[in-house]
This record gives structure tokens, sequence and C-alpha cells, in this order.
């Protein structure tokens, strides 16, 4: 199959038996078979169209910010967009590419004076992850500022999706029902004041750096936000800070997030949630549901 796959997709970066874990936030997941950088949507509808032909399997990840890959990797291709990230500026629109970084695109509209993206300055995702995801924070969510979504189809075709279609919730898109390829979104914001936004930017991050653990690799907060409860708080109640499992300990700092301070594996993570979840449960009857997304096989 090796053969095959640098013979008909020729031009295309793919990488053989490719470790994850270092490509992975959490710094933890074995190998993919295939590991698949197009460069623009043609290559990655040859990707498509090639897996989908020969049944192989294949996925896509963005900054791999918000899985945790299993230690026995990813069987098929993984797509990632880290060569399909270009921002550009419209008026008071963004287009950004699947592989754009968010953070980097916030920078951009502030450059620009633009406001509206102040919210999404600290999330380390991808366009195409904060589309799939409606990431959000501090009030701000994406679905309060995308206007359209570009999207490849699994089967290969492209077509355009308007944001009041997109079924948007709270960490909720319609891409994760449809399983489409999200390949660029337009943002409009709207011209505000480049200090005033550089202030709210900075204020942000100042919160972040004093609550959340980022000195460590995590996958950000691992559950939802329970309906009139915080995840942390009631990890926190039930005693569970700096509760361990292997490398992979709840952070001391913020509950919510788990850390990876010991070269922990997926496994202890899966544990550790497992734990958390099964406690929490006895305690308050309330079920952690999971926001960080656990992919592949075990090891
Ligand atoms: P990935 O983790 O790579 O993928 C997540 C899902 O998106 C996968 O199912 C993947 O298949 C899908 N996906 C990725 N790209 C595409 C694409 N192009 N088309 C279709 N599907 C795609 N999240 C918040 O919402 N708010 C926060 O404040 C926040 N803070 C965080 C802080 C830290 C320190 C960390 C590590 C994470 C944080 N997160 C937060 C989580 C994460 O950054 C977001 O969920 C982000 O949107 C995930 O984007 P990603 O590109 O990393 O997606």
């Amino acid at each position: 199959m090796k053969q095959h796959i640098i013979d008909t997709l020729a031009g295309i970066d793919i990488r053989f038996d490719e470790p994850l874990k270092p490509y992975t936030y959490t710094k933890v997941g074995g190998p993919v078979d295939y590991l698949a950088f197009p460069r623009n949507k043609f290559e990655l509808e040859r990707l498509v169209r090639f897996a989908n032909q020969e049944n192989i399997p294949w996925m896509v990840l963005g900054n791999s910010s918000n899985i945790i890959v299993r230690d026995g990797g990813i069987r098929g291709f993984v797509i990632m967009f880290d060569k399909f990230n270009t921002v550009t500026v419209n008026g008071y629109v963004i287009e950004a590419e699947a592989g754009a970084n968010l953070i980097e695109t916030t920078k951009v509209a502030q450059f620009h004076s633009l406001t509206g993206f102040e919210f999404a300055c600290g999330i380390p995702g991808s366009i195409g992850g904060a589309v799939f995801m409606n990431a959000g924070a501090y009030g701000g969510e994406i679905a309060h500022i995308l206007s359209s979504v570009k999207v490849m189809t699994k089967s290969g075709e492209i077509k355009t999706l308007d944001a009041k279609d997109m079924r948007f919730g709270y960490r909720q898109s319609l891409i994760q029902e449809t399983g489409d390829i999200v390949i660029s979104a337009k943002f409009a914001l709207k011209p505000g004041d480049y200090t005033l936004i550089s202030q709210e930017m900075a204020r942000l991050t100042h919160l972040r750096e004093l609550k959340q653990p980022l000195e460590f690799p995590s996958c950000g907060s691992v559950f939802k936000r329970p309906v009139g409860h915080f995840a942390g708080q009631l990890i926190m109640e039930a005693n569970l800070k700096g509760h361990r499992i292997g490398g992979v300990e709840v952070s001391t700092k913020h509950a919510g997030f788990m850390v990876n301070v010991a070269d922990g594996t997926a496994q202890d993570y899966e544990q550790l949630i497992a734990h958390v979840q099964a406690v929490v449960k006895e305690r308050t009857g309330i079920a952690l549901e999971t926001e960080v997304r656990v992919i592949g096989e075990k090891g």
C-alpha cells in the first residue's frame, strides 16, 4: 500500500507510520499509518477520493488541542492542515483557511482594528477545529462572528454553508453531525479601536495565565460545563485536585484541566477521566460529559 500511495498521491506531503505524540497538545498518542499535509483543496480532494476508493479510513485534525490520541495510534490517514493556512482581510470580513492558527487570526483582526475576535485570543486551536467545536471563551464563541464556512463533504464535493445553518450550540456544530471538512471560514467583524482591542486581549490573556496551567501539556477543559454548574468546581469539591494516575494529574491550578506532568499516556488520561467521572457522579449525581474527543486504538 505504501508504494501505491506514493505513486498515486505524488506531490502531497505524506509521512508514514508517524508518531502523533509530538503533534498533540497532551503529548500522548501512538503512530498514524499515513499523516498527510495537503497544501490546498485540490490536494485535499485527491486524498479524500483516494482513501474512499481504496476503503482506507481517514480523519482530519487541526492543532490537536482538543483530542487525546490513544496509545495504539490511528489506522489509515490523518489529514492535517498546517500548510493550508492563509488569512485574508476584506473590509470587515476575515477569511481564514482551515489550518490558520486561531490565536494568529485574532492578531490579524487586532492589527486591522477589527473587533469581535478578542474572546479567542488564547484558544490554541485551528480555524477548522474552532468551527467544528464552536470554540468559545469569556462570553464569546465562534457562532457569534461566523458568517459562512466552505466545506468539503466526505465524498469530495465543495459547498458553502451559511452561519445560520450551522446548528451551533455549546461546543456543538453541524460539522459534528455531517463529518464535512472545514476548508475555510469567513468572520464578520466590526470596526473597533486598536488600543481597546489590544487592552481586552491583554486582559483575557492575563486571566488565562492566572487561572490555567499553561506550563504543562493538556487539552484544556476536559469536561463540558454541566448545566448550572462548573466542572472544575465539582471536581475540586470532590477533593480530586492533584489526583494522579501514571503521569497525568488533575491540575492543582484549575481542576477542569488534566495535565501531563510526567510522560503520561493516553491510558493514564482515560483512566483519570473515568475516575473523576465516577467520583463526581457518586458525590453529586452529575454525569460529567467530556469535551475532549478520544480517538484511535488502545495501546
Ligand atoms: P483538534 O483538537 O485538532 O480537533 C478537534 C475536533 O475538530 C476533531 O474531532 C477534529 O476532527 C475536528 N476538526 C479539526 N479540524 C477540522 C476541519 N478542518 N474540518 C472538520 N473537522 C475538524 N476551547 C474552547 O472552546 N475555549 C477555550 O477557552 C479553550 N482553551 C483551551 C486552552 C488550552 C490550554 C487547550 C490545550 C485547549 C483549549 N481549548 C479551548 C480546546 C481547543 O483549543 C478548542 O476546542 C479548539 O477549537 C480545537 O481546535 P483544534 O484545531 O486543536 O482541533
